[in-house]
């Protein structure tokens, strides 16, 4: 059985809001449970029980069946969470079926755990997030399966995305990347930390495009640096059109 967010388990087609497939209308499958707690994460709800959350278990041709039965029915789909990877061998019957039905599949993990081989033969693209210090010391320590990915994956089927809050984040980044073997070959996007809020709560749009221009003059700065690294500076398009509303 998969275990899926009670809340947001399928939902779409809306759009891929962020790294190089952007834009992208997409349906999506939010995934309970997650092996860390960022500080700054924006599903808490699809974490565990700690967080407040609920999951619902469901079975691989079950979510076949709620996708086909959308009103609007989109053959690209996001496996996202929480962390779909925690769920490993459970997760290989869905990736199967959906393969087997003809779905564009891609998977959202910060790289914790290590993919299965059903996994790694069938996901069209990975969107692999390993952490910075803001997100805690516990998840910024767990690069795990950086070097794995790399080295099994093709260009076009992986991309790595950080969310860089702060300096410390910035400079953590530059010093860790080097330790990697092939990582200069994949899609590096750098994004700011997402939730500038206003004194009435709501998502600051200027705020937003400042945390952005500041992220792009650091990168401009630093090109000597970046120059070998296959970089992008990218907003979360969702962040721009809704604001810190949920995108449906
Ligand atoms: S890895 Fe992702 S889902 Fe898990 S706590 Fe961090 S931001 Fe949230």
């Amino acid at each position: 059985m998969i275990r899926l967010d009670k809340l947001e388990g399928i939902f779409g087609p809306t759009i891929q809001g962020e790294g190089v497939n952007i834009g992208m209308p997409v349906t999506f499958i939010r995934f309970y449970g997650c092996d860390f707690r960022c500080s700054w994460c924006d599903t808490p709800f699809a974490l565990g029980k700690d967080m407040g959350g609920e999951y619902e278990e469901i079975t691989a041709d079950d979510i076949l069946h709620r996708l086909r039965r959308m009103p609007v029915p989109c053959k690209n789909l996001v496996l996202s969470g929480g962390n779909p990877v925690a769920q490993q061998k459970n997760l290989d019957p869905l990736i199967l079926t959906l393969m087997q039905n003809r779905y564009w599949m891609q998977v959202e993990t910060q790289g914790s755990i290590k993919p299965t081989q059903t996994m790694m033969d069938h996901v069209n693209f990975w969107s692999v997030s390993p952490k910075l210090p803001s997100a805690g010391e516990r998840e910024w320590k767990n690069w795990n399966s950086v070097d794995y990915l790399t080295k099994h994956l093709h260009p076009t089927a992986l991309q790595f995305k950080f969310v860089v809050a702060d300096m410390t984040d910035y400079e953590a980044l530059k010093g860790r990347l080097g330790s990697f073997n092939f990582i200069q070959m994949f899609p590096i996007i750098l994004q700011p930390e997402g939730q500038q809020l206003d004194e009435s709560d709501k998502f600051d749009l200027t705020l937003y495009s400042k945390c952005l221009d500041d992220l792009y003059s650091r990168v401009r700065a630093d090109f000597a640096f970046w120059r070998v690294y296959d970089v992008r500076i990218l907003p979360q398009l969702h962040k721009i059109i809704w604001g810190k509303e949920r995108r449906r």
